[in-house]
């Protein structure tokens, strides 16, 4: 086989791409695998600023994909983590009702948890949540003991280690430019030349409508760049939360609303805001893209989007700008929290599918084609559920499309 020719190449070094790139090695040892990665190393976008969280699978519909792969993505999270010697905690989560209004959305959650088969999930009141969080204040609260803690950088950099190990080839710096399909083989044009391949899986996050269409696939969804904005605890206040605290999430929105995240480090994040960044790896106000911002514009379920959403938008976009409005949110779960204990953290942009009917995918979303795979929509819990839909997607490409 010439040195150009693989039997499977995977567009994407996230925690997705990877996590499809070890299965491979592992239910296929033999085939000649490739990851490229456009990036100078892996997990440089969603899967290396996000929130480190590992999801218990409370929130999901029951019977969705993101339900099913979230629950046991979850334990095999733990596990992965103990095997390998990443740092990682199983220190529970409260999600807290602060109105009237949010206490049947609580209880419906505790419902869904229960119906996703999670245990250990309790509904307690007030004083009982000063046992747990001594600073949070809410009407009642759910207890969800099987969440988690980990950082997804280091989770991505031992799943490259493994792959590297099993014989796996990862190029990193090198971005793909241009696919065609020929009759028995897909031929990848990068930024350091072309490759062959038999089969083709693409994760490329941010960018997988995109590389769904170079191949003249239509994905029939939108990739919204969805910037997720934090602030960090400064350390003299980081006691003000002990582990994870949550609000009750708005059913309209896929996104969870600003909560508190203990890091593996110690360390505190507010956050993260769903703001519409106008470029897709915008991390920064000032970052825009006119090609970014002309192809949402172009797209009719983007002004669906808009019409429906516009209140809610326009005061995620202000509270991104406005500090005092971002801690007036946190002060709902932490009453004693002061702007002065918070600083400007970091960012991740979330790839969020959007439909033509401008309603938002929810659930994960894969699209097989004839000797691809096009991975379109993984937003959260996709990082913990990663093992689990690295197996789910080899196994829809083995049986689909004839990988292996
Ligand atoms: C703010 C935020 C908080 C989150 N919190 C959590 C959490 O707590 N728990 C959880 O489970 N999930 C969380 N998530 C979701 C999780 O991070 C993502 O679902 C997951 O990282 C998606 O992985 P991915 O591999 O699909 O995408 P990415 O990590 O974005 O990887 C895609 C890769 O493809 C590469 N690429 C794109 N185009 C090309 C090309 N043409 N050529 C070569 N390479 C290309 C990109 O450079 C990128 O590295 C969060 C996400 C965000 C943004």
């Amino acid at each position: 086989m010439s040195e150009t020719r693989y039997n499977a190449i995977v567009i994407g070094g996230g925690i997705v791409g990877l996590a499809v790139a070890l299965e491979i090695t592992r239910r296929f040892p033999r085939l000649r695998l490739l990851v490229l990665e456009k990036e100078d190393r892996v997990a440089r976008h969603q899967s290396g600023h996000n929130s480190g969280v590992i999801h218990s699978g409370v929130y999901y519909k029951p019977g969705s994909q993101k339900a099913r792969l979230c629950v046991a993505g979850a334990a095999a999270m733990v596990e992965f983590c103990r095997e390998h010697g990443i740092p990682h905690e199983v220190c529970g989560k409260v999600i807290v009702a602060t109105s009237i209004e949010e206490l049947p959305r609580l209880e419906e959650l505790r419902q869904r948890g229960e119906a996703n088969g999670l245990s250990g999930l309790r509904l307690i009141g007030p004083e009982e949540l000063r046992e747990i969080e001594p600073h949070a204040s809410g009407l009642r609260a759910l207890v969800v003991p099987s969440t988690g803690i980990t950082d997804y950088a280091k989770v991505c950099e031992k799943y490259a280690a493994l792959i590297s190990a099993r014989g796996g080839t990862i190029l990193t710096s090198t971005e793909v430019t241009s696919l065609k399909r020929n009759s028995d083989e897909i031929v990848v044009e990068t930024s350091r030349g072309a490759y062959t391949s038999g089969f083709l899986i693409s994760c490329a996050g941010l960018f997988s409508d995109r590389v769904c269409r170079m191949v003249g696939d239509e994905p029939g969804v939108m990739i919204v760049p969805f910037r997720g904005e934090y602030f960090d605890l400064v350390p003299a206040r980081a006691s003000l939360v002990r582990s994870l605290i949550y609000p009750v999430p708005d059913p309209r929105f896929p996104f969870l609303g600003v909560h508190f995240t203990r890091r593996v480090g110690g360390t505190v994040d507010a956050g993260p805001n769903a703001v519409l960044a106008l470029q897709r790896e915008g991390y920064r106000h000032s970052d825009i893209s006119l090609r970014d911002m002309a192809s949402s514009l172009a797209f009719p379920g983007f002004w669906r989007m808009a019409a429906k959403n516009w209140r809610s938008g326009f005061h995620e976009f202000y509270r991104s700008f406005s500090k005092p409005t971002f801690v007036k949110a946190l002060q709902q779960l932490v009453p004693e929290v002061r702007a002065e204990d918070l600083v400007r953290g970091g960012s991740g942009v979330r790839a969020q599918a959007l439909k033509p009917d401008g309603t938002l995918v929810d659930d994960f979303q894969f699209f097989p084609s004839r000797r691809i795979l096009h991975v379109l929509n993984v937003p959260s819990p996709a990082a913990t559920a990663s093992l689990v839909i690295g197996k789910s997607i080899v196994e829809t490409a083995a049986r689909d499309l004839g990988l292996g």
